[in-house]
């Protein structure tokens, strides 16, 4: 054996012996939720060393993406998916295939008559690429460690392009994954149909910002996450993330990620426990305008709402129901609760707006004594509080 390849061998052994690793497996999953602002934009490092990408952001957002995808030495994205044709999840696409090597390209089956879904297209077709149709039943990789697959769409003739989100599980050894894109609660309530149980992840990523018409009580029921992920906007005009879904969230205990707040979020696994770069938001931090209703009293008719928010929030045109009669209170225009501050909605023959923090509804009896639930909306109709 010559001299140089016998120092090569040793200097193998070596490496091997103190456990670096040779360029190659890292055997680690590492997930970046990266801030895009009111978008997605989710690159995993795979323990099998290969790189998928889910989403890149709105249009303005290609070169952040691919710069940062290149700050980490990526030239080759072997599984880029867009999980539905809006432009804060396909935006940045474009940019992303032109600018690295791409392996397989999913883009659910529906198409949308947006410039930036064109650009898309165009791009796809630049680089000589197919697109494979992300639906339910479609893997990705199937490796005896690691398995990644769509759990929807499920069906192929919804309304709302969000309904179309491809949802993507990954499974490494005793860990999960859930990003569910936009879906809404009826791709909700078909998956737990379809999958029941095995919907169970130990991070998901929240449906649509945070929204309200995503991620129902059953929904985390079967998901039972550890650790939820929003993906934001600071300040976004959507009123995203819903108070109603970090409480529902808080309520089980799980702990949560917001873009809006901690910038890009970094996940790590090996497949046996996931530690985050950062700890969790504070649990007493509530979501958009962060009004609870505090209390409802069905015999006094009197209703409690809270401001748990460090701001003065703006009730002008906010709507209470009572849910079991119908019938809902419109707060009247200029109507403010400070942080901290309750109000009270009274009803009822003995009800009277006896100071500036009550607010009389009508002498009529409004709330059912048997039992009534109550909700709030905002002047855009985003069930902000329920009780
Ligand atoms: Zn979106």
């Amino acid at each position: 054996m010559n001299k140089k390849l016998k120092y090569s061998l040793l200097f193998i052994l070596f490496l091997l012996f103190i456990g670096i690793n040779v360029p190659g497996r890292t055997g680690e999953l590492i997930i970046h939720f990266l801030d895009v602002g009111q978008a997605d934009s989710i690159l995993l490092e795979l323990p099998n060393n290969e790189i998928m990408l889910i989403d890149a952001g709105n249009n303005s957002d290609g070169r952040k993406v691919v710069s940062y995808l290149r700050d980490k030495g990526i030239d080759t994205i072997d599984y880029l998916i867009g999980t539905h044709p809006h432009a804060d999840h396909i935006g940045g696409l474009d940019d992303v295939i032109d600018n690295f090597e791409i392996g397989m390209i999913y883009l659910p089956q529906v198409i949308h008559t947006s410039k930036t879904f064109e650009d898309v297209l165009l791009a796809v077709q630049r680089k000589g690429k197919k697109i494979t149709p992300a639906r339910a039943g479609v893997s990705i990789l199937n490796e005896s460690e690691l398995k990644i697959y769509f759990l929807s769409p499920i069906r192929n003739d919804y309304d709302d392009l969000n309904h179309y989100s491809a949802v993507i599980k990954v499974d490494f050894l005793n860990k999960s994954f859930l990003f569910t894109g936009d879906a809404e609660i009826p791709n909700e309530e078909e998956m737990i149909e379809k999958y029941g149980s095995s919907l169970k992840s130990h991070v998901l990523k929240v449906g649509h910002h945070g929204s309200n018409t995503s991620t129902s009580e059953e929904f985390i029921e079967k998901v039972v996450p550890d650790y939820a992920v929003i993906s934001v906007g600071k300040d976004n005009s959507y009123g995203h993330p819903s108070a109603l879904v970090i409480q529902r969230l808080q309520n089980h205990g799980v702990k949560i990620y917001r873009t809006d707040l901690q910038g890009t979020i970094i996940a790590r696994s090996d497949g046996q426990q996931i530690l985050f770069n950062q700890d969790p938001v504070n649990q007493n931090i509530t979501g958009n305008h962060g009004i609870i209703i505090e209390s409802v009293d069905l015999v006094k008719e009197m209703v409690i709402i809270r401001n748990n928010s460090n701001e003065t929030v703006n009730l002008s045109r906010w709507r209470l129901v009572s849910v079991v009669g119908n019938q809902e209170f419109i707060f009247p225009q200029g109507t403010l609760i400070r942080p901290g501050e309750r109000l009270k909605i009274v009803s009822g023959s003995a009800a009277s707006n006896i100071d500036e923090n009550t607010l009389l509804w009508t002498k009529s009896y409004i709330w059912n004594n048997d039992g009534d639930p109550a909700e709030l909306y905002d002047d855009k109709n985003n069930l902000i509080a329920t009780y």
